[in-house]
């Protein structure tokens, strides 16, 4: 029975749902965040403000959300060459793959995630990576992670649990999820103050929360908005009755 778990913890949509998740399920949870030179520091700013509205508005899940961490890791913007850290445009690679793409990040994260586990003394290491409705990066599929889970229960010699619960839905599903997770409450906190923009826009006000509404991160959030609007009130009160 795992009691303790630390969530990969960026500010968007995905895993605040993660960090939900988490908080309904396990008496400890902490989480962890990197800088690594990502070109728009948006994303660090929006972190603890979505920390605080999570413990103001989640009385019941206060008391369980633990430490913050954030680690550096500028040698992701030494190896160069995506639009993630760099001023370039977003395009699409050779390869099929968006040129967001940061070979290997899910990886090193996944591993100082797993090193930050075993030093906290926490079993479950929650990610929001996706295979579903996702910009394809190779380094978020199912595979990946069950074979992160293997080497770092070997590498650590402690068995280290690695929960993905977005992996098999899609984005709407994804707001359903929180819906059922914290209510209303939570999908707005979620539309209100997390950030997915690959732009770091903060001026544009959509249904769906804040962004460019042109990037791919803001077309997948803007779609899977549109099909969970469409679906209704109907569908998240199934989905609740469910569990
Ligand atoms: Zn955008």
């Amino acid at each position: 029975m795992h009691t303790t778990a630390l969530v990969l913890f960026s500010g968007g949509q995905d895993s605040t749902t993660c960090l939900a998740h988490a908080l309904a399920r396990y008496e400890r949870v902490e989480t962890l965040g990197f800088d690594y030179g990502q070109r728009h520091r948006i994303e660090l700013d929006v972190r603890p403000r979505v920390l605080d509205a999570v413990r103001a508005r989640f009385p019941a899940w206060a008391p369980r959300l633990g430490e913050d961490h954030l680690l550096t890791l500028d040698v992701l913007a030494q190896l160069g060459g995506s639009s993630l850290t760099e001023d370039i445009a977003f395009a699409m690679q050779a390869d099929g793959l968006p040129n967001t793409f940061v070979p290997g990040r899910n990886l090193l994260f996944l591993t100082l995630a797993g090193a930050l586990a075993y030093r906290r003394g926490l079993q479950v290491v929650v990610t929001g990576v996706c295979e579903t409705d996702y910009s394809g990066y190779p380094d978020c599929r199912d595979d990946t992670m069950k074979a992160m889970q293997l080497a770092l229960s070997l590498g650590l010699d402690r068995r280290l649990v690695i929960e993905t619960p977005l992996m098999w839905i899609d984005k709407a599903a994804t707001w359903r999820l929180a819906g059922s997770l914290g209510g209303p409450a939570l999908v707005d906190l979620i539309v209100e103050e997390t950030h997915t923009c690959y732009e770091g826009d903060r001026t544009h006000r959509h249904a769906w929360g804040w962004g460019c509404g042109r990037c791919p991160a803001c077309g997948l959030r803007a779609a899977g908005w549109q099909r969970y609007a469409e679906a209704g009130a109907a569908g998240a009160a199934g989905e609740s009755s469910s569990l």
